[in-house]
């Protein structure tokens, strides 16, 4: 049995008091019971909470954890709780508010974040809220915990892979087995898509990706000398023009990444010929000419293609585009029809947020994704994009401790790589290169209506048709 893949989490505490999702709110009257509500708050939150002079806010806004047992003890009724206002500005259409809180969670414990008491929220919604994961196995991962004795993997291959071994008449093999690169999680760490970062954050991703496993996208003319030591996890990223100046960097990595244009191909040999090991990932734009590109790139010898959305997942398309999980459907069925999907590595991004979203976007047909703005949001990003203005940071960026930073990132892929084992125990899948367009194993809102109510009312009307 290979041994088990662990991350160490540590709890990690925040820099700065988070938006909390309530408002602890406590009107005048108190008729000083002798037993009074507060002491019966089992997390001791109102001996915990702090005035926080720097955010001018009371901590016990983000301390609660909303049971109300407090609110309904009080003799004088005059506690209670409302929806902070301030927590619903967070983050926008996308990434909601929710989302943003689950990723501090999770980067400050490491855990998997718990709702309890039910699930009170909608059954569908947009993007990848429209696609369930069947959990008809879920007595599997509870037998005896989802780090006991059945070892679910979460590792994939990068690279291309031969569908078959060429041997010579006295039976040498004539097949020359191109590289492969076997990373722990599913994951690679793709460039944020706002903001500049600074040397302790960029040293902080690299520090939390060589002790994750998880390779990260750097574009090449952000490399400095201080990032050699992680060499093997640095993916530097190319254009054709960076490439002629930065190329010397390929003699050291294991992976690279060329921005697509229509002779990459060239390109990609022209790496190989410098570092023949070296695994090339070409990163695609998401639109409607995806399926075209990733099936020539295939029939061209492509090893990795990476598919990227916009941050909220969108394809970058003027009209109607679809969300990332169709997209790459799509683009994973083209080549499963044309039998030369085994060949090629797939890597989508753009708008994954959640460790649910990266088992959904296998199930669509990535090997794997890539991912950003939770590697940002575990370090507190607000997502208010004041940097996209050269406006200051609410929560002080330019301040960062390395040390802290590379912590809160490993906590957050800790509790997802939780997460996916839990998801994938659920589902009866022991391994994430077997989720990969496990179709069979989800639902689509959409497929469902269709059956179910297409043919008494017809299609779903669109754009007022
Ligand atoms: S609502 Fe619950 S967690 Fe929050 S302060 Fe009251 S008793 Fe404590
Ligand atoms: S908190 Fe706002 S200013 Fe700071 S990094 Fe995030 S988006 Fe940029």
């Amino acid at each position: 049995m290979p041994e088990k893949y662990h991350i160490e989490v540590k709890p990690t505490s925040p820099r700065w008091t988070p938006v909390g999702k309530i408002s602890a709110i406590e009107k005048d009257g108190c008729f000083g019971c002798a037993r009074c509500a507060k002491k019966s708050c089992v997390y001791d939150i109102y001996r915990n909470r702090k005035f926080d002079s720097k955010q001018m806010c009371d901590t016990i806004d983000y301390l609660c954890k909303m049971c109300f047992r407090c609110v309904q003890e009080c003799k004088g009724r005059i506690l209670s709780r409302a929806v902070n206002p301030e927590f619903l500005q967070l983050g926008d259409q996308y990434w909601k508010p929710n989302i943003i809180a689950t990723i501090w969670y999770q980067a400050e414990t490491g855990k998997i974040p718990v709702s309890g008491a039910g699930y009170r929220g909608p059954f569908s919604g947009p993007g990848f809220d429209s696609m369930w994961t069947d959990m008809s196995e879920i007595v599997r991962p509870t037998r005896d915990g989802i780090h006991g004795r059945e070892y679910i993997s979460t590792s994939i291959d990068l690279g291309r892979k031969l569908v078959r071994l060429e041997f010579a008449k006295d039976n040498s093999l004539i097949s020359m087995p191109p590289p492969i690169l076997d990373i722990p999680m599913p994951i690679i760490f793709n460039p944020f898509p706002w903001g500049k970062i600074n040397k302790n954050v960029r040293l902080a991703l690299t520090n939390a990706g060589f002790s994750l496993g998880i390779p990260m996208i750097i574009e090449s003319e952000e490399y400095f000398d201080e990032l050699r030591p992680y060499d093997s996890i640095i993916m530097p990223q190319f254009t054709p023009k960076s490439f002629e100046t930065h190329k010397n960097i390929l003699k050291r990595v294991r992976l690279c990444e060329f921005i697509y244009e229509d002779s990459i191909m060239n390109y990609v040999s022209k790496a190989k010929e410098i570092n023949p090991q070296v695994i090339v990932s070409i990163r695609v734009k998401l639109n409607k000419e995806a399926e075209v590109v990733a099936q020539q790139l295939t029939q061209e010898g492509a090893e990795i293609i990476h598919l990227y959305a916009d941050y909220q997942g969108k394809e970058y398309e003027e009209a109607s585009p679809r969300f990332i999980k169709d997209a790459i459907r799509k683009v994973h069925l083209r080549l499963v029809e044309m039998q030369m999907r085994d060949e090629v590595t797939i890597i989508a991004s753009g708008g994954i947020g959640l460790a649910e979203h990266l088992a959904k976007i296998i199930i669509c047909g990535a090997d794997g994704a890539g991912i950003d703005l939770p590697l940002l949001i575990a370090l507190e990003c607000r997502l208010c994009k004041r940097c996209t203005n050269n406006l200051s940071c609410p929560v002080e960026m330019e301040n960062i401790d390395t040390k802290w930073a590379t912590q809160r990132m490993i906590n957050l892929i800790g509790a997802w790589h939780s997460q996916l084992i839990e998801v994938m125990g659920a589902m009866g899948i022991r391994e994430a290169r077997r989720l990969r367009g496990e179709v069979g194993r989800a639902m689509f809102f959409e497929d469902v209506e269709k059956e179910t109510f297409g043919q008494l009312f017809g299609g779903r009307q669109k754009d007022g048709k």
